[in-house]
């Protein structure tokens, strides 16, 4: 019998497995795939250092009417998913009134702050850097109102934050970024923020780290958990695997098991789709098209275009609206190529209404531990929010742990 079983293989999972691994416990690693695929595979790859505020819901009308009417290609909803992350939604809009989404800043800002120290020794153990850029992530912006504003709120986050960026106008950027075709209005430069050109090999490396390391993986459905006598027991395909104690890291489908567990978890769902293009010129680095709410990023598979938040049910059909909108207009910027052919991925970014990761002791189960729930910020913070479990479950007290705990916010 193990110690540990972490269900979910996604950034969070492995990341959480290896930081556990490290305190010497043995930590089995449970997954439906051997192999990343979902929300942790198909992101942007951005290590966001500089996401010191998480997004908040807007509160103003214009916006809200914008999005009601689906003429902003940041979100789109479906009638009835909208309907089901109603209380969420409402919640998240609470939440996202200022004196409340500055008290939440404060935490988050505290999170990924230090991702990227917190992932530089996994990429190095797991032999990983030729896939990680450090030059930074770019917002471009094509209106001079929207750059004014945004470069208005650098200053603040340098301030505030100590978040360094660099503020450029549209033809200086341009002379150092080949690929653009044209000047943008200006661009946001935060050259703190880190990049990986392959997300999923990247998390699949940390999972081969942990297994070189002695941790064992199995393929098995975390659906099939049940409290026994002595812990947790779940199916794999080599048979039954017991632990003392259960980490759900399910990512978007961690609300799913903890149904039956007696725990309804207010999730809202922001799928997003991605896309690959043969753009003959690679980007020096990604950028967010801000007023046309797509990522744009060379990867080894081509230039991936990633696109905003589309409210829909976690099993709908694929419906990429959002992102041959987004491409089309990164055309006027970029010359993007073909689309490279391929299933269409997507994957559910999956956000709590108060924007932070869910992250501690289960608060009806004794031995059942959290780590999900981690919003547009999964991939930068894994390795983070996976050494902070490993503290909690060590018996370490902090403010910022005790402003993530669940029992707090269910
Ligand atoms: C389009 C897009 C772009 C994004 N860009 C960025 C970015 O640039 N930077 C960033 O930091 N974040 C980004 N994100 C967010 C980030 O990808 C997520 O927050 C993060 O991947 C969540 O990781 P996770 O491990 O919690 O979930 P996942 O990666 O989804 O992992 C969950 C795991 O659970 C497994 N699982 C589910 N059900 C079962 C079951 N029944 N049995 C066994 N296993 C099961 C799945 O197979 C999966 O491996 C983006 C998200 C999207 C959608």
């Amino acid at each position: 019998m193990s110690e540990i079983l972490v269900l979910g293989a996604g950034m969070v999972g492995v990341s959480t497995a290896l930081a556990l691994q490290a305190q010497g416990h043995s930590v089995v690693l449970v997954d439906r795939h051997s192999s990343c695929r979902e929300t942790s595979y198909g992101n942007a790859g951005v290590i966001q250092t500089e996401a010191a505020e998480p997004y908040a819901l807007p509160r103003n009308l214009t916006t809200l009417f914008r999005y009601g009417l689906g003429l902003s290609n940041d979100v789109l909803w479906q009638p009835g998913a909208l309907l089901r992350m109603m209380p969420a939604l409402w919640r998240y809009f609470r939440h996202s009134a200022p004196a409340e989404h500055a008290r939440i800043s404060r935490i988050y800002s505290q999170l990924t702050s230090r991702a990227a120290d917190d992932h530089a020794p996994l990429v190095d153990a797991a032999g990983m850097r030729p896939l990680i850029s450090t030059d930074g992530l770019s917002e471009v912006y094509r209106q001079q109102s929207s750059f004014e504003q945004a470069a208005r709120d650098a200053e603040r986050f340098r301030e505030q934050y100590g978040i360094s960026s660099r503020i450029l106008e549209g033809a200086a950027y341009r002379a150092e970024e080949p690929a653009l075709k044209q000047a943008p209005a200006g661009v946001i430069h935060w050259n703190q923020s880190w990049s990986c050109r392959d997300p999923g090999a990247l998390t699949d490396a940390y999972r081969a780290l942990f297994i070189k390391r002695g941790g064992v993986c199995r393929q098995g459905d975390a659906q099939s958990l049940r409290q026994t006598g002595k812990g947790w027991c779940v199916k794999s395909e080599n048979g039954s695997i017991e632990a003392e104690q259960a980490v759900i890291a399910l990512g978007p489908w961690s609300p799913q098991l903890l149904r039956r567990f007696g725990y309804r978890i207010p999730m809202i769902y922001k799928r997003g789709y991605h896309g690959h293009f043969d753009a003959p010129v690679a980007l020096k680095r990604p950028f967010l098209d801000v007023d046309n709410g797509v990522v744009v990023a060379s990867m080894q598979k081509g230039m991936r275009v990633t696109s905003g938040a589309a409210l829909v049910g976690l099993d709908s059909a694929a419906k990429p609206i959002q992102l041959e909108r987004g491409a089309a207009a990164l055309r006027s910027l970029l010359d993007l190529g073909e689309r490279i052919d391929e299933p269409q991925w997507f994957g559910s970014r999956p956000c709590m209404p108060d924007m932070l990761p869910m992250v501690g002791a289960a608060p009806k189960h004794q031995s059942m531990w959290f780590n999900f729930g981690h919003g547009h910020q999964g991939f930068t913070l894994g390795p983070t929010t996976g050494q902070l479990l490993a503290e909690i479950m060590a018996g370490v007290d902090s403010e910022i742990i005790r402003g993530l705990a669940p029992a707090a916010r269910l």
